[in-house]
């Protein structure tokens, strides 16, 4: 079985190897020098519930990932001796309103179903734990169970697992277009030639419909322009993720940490603006008041490849054999990515998967 992967950001590059290590001849096409920009630019959370905002039938598969993830970070660590620096130590999704405060209390129900440390604390409570809040916030959610890695850090260890594990891999390549006839899917055209496989796996991020149209398959995946700001000398040190309905920090083990993230439909503009910079520190202030005189390190920016429900397309595209989607993870794609992987691999090697990917039909939208 050849399996040629299109797009190395997190989701290709995870769902290449997955293929490789279960015995495919993968070959992995990407654009850029580098390639997986967005999935580095991230804020690299494993957060099932915290941006979540309402229990969803997504929500199964978003915790079959995150549990995924020790193990896999361990392996690609130990194959490659590049850390990508997992960290378990939890989150608190903080309320600043008491309408947010009654969110939580609802939220706490659903989130209970899967993790049953997660608490309502009070704000004094709160405020113990992570000294760097705001003293005016008004309750928090723990929640003990999420955790985050290092996205720049991640994908150089996959980039680095890729490149040991005998995938071809083919950068600097852009697929121009995906060739099929009527029925089925059987390679990719590139400025170089043609480069033919038994599967082709879709995952450009934000460059997917583009890649789709000519097969008139009209899937909507929107870049959504994501800032996010580097924060250095903490006055008063973070452990864990701080998240608010108007933005959230991070830390690295280095002790610096992250403020995101901003959301826009802005193109394929790359660039952060003054007043991304402004909207972000307004949050930091609303959010870690303590941290008002950290330094501004540097910002990332991203393009989220977002969808309608903001759900990922995983899967098969109806009346196209072999033409499988792993795209559109918006806001959830470092999350994601191990179990997307696995489910994706499930299906071309055995047809199946028993992960519980119903919600991400790729058809669901199709006319
Ligand atoms: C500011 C910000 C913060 C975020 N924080 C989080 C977070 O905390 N947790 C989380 O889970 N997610 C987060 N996300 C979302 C996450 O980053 C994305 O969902 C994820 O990176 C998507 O991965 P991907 O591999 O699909 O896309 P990408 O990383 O964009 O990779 C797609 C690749 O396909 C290549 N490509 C495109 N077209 C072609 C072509 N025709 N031929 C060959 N190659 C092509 C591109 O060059 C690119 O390398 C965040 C995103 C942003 C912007």
């Amino acid at each position: 079985m050849r399996v040629i992967v299109v797009g190395a950001g997190v989701i290709g590059s995870a769902v290449a190897l997955e293929l490789r290590q279960r015995g495919a001849e993968v070959v992995l096409i990407e654009s850029h020098a580098e390639g997986g920009h967005t999935s580095a630019a991230s804020a690299g959370m494993v957060n099932p519930f915290s941006l979540t905002p309402e229990d969803s039938p997504a929500l199964p598969f978003y915790w079959h990932s995150r549990q995924m993830y020790a193990e896999w970070t361990r392996a690609l660590y130990e194959g490659t001796g590049i850390d990508p620096e997992w960290r378990d130590a939890g989150c608190l999704r903080v309320a600043l309103t008491p309408a947010d405060a009654e969110q939580l209390r609802v939220n706490l129900e659903w989130v209970r179903r899967y993790d049953s440390c997660a608490e309502l604390l009070d704000a004094q409570s709160a405020c113990r734990l992570e000294p760097a809040l705001s003293p005016n916030i008004h309750a928090a959610l723990h929640l003990p169970s999420e955790g985050w890695v290092h996205a720049e850090r991640l994908m150089r260890a996959l980039r680095r697992a890729v490149q040991l594990s005998g995938i071809n891999l083919y950068i600097g390549y852009p697929a121009l277009s995906v060739l099929g006839d009527e029925e089925r899917a059987y390679g990719v055209r590139t400025a170089d030639g043609v480069i033919e496989g038994d599967a082709v796996v879709i995952a450009t991020g934000a460059w997917t419909t583009a890649l789709l149209k000519p097969l008139g398959i009209h899937l909507r995946v929107e870049p959504v322009r994501g800032v996010i700001l580097k924060l250095g000398d903490l006055p008063v040190p973070v452990r864990r993720i701080l998240s608010s309905p108007v933005g959230y920090l991070v830390p690295r083990a280095d002790g610096t940490a992250l403020l995101g993230a901003t959301r826009e439909q802005a193109g394929y503009d790359l660039r952060a603006t003054t007043e991304h910079y402004l909207s972000l520190l307004h949050a930091l202030w609303r959010v870690a008041s303590a941290l008002h005189h950290a330094t501004v390190l540097g910002h990332t920016v991203g393009l989220r490849p977002d969808t309608p429900d903001h759900n990922p397309y995983i899967g098969m595209i109806r009346g196209y054999e072999g033409l499988y989607l792993a795209t559109g993870h918006a806001y959830h794609g470092i999350l994601l990515a191990p179990a997307t992987a696995c489910a994706v691999a499930d299906l071309i090697l055995n047809g199946a998967t028993e992960l519980p990917i119903e919600p991400f039909n790729p058809n669901r939208f199709l006319r």
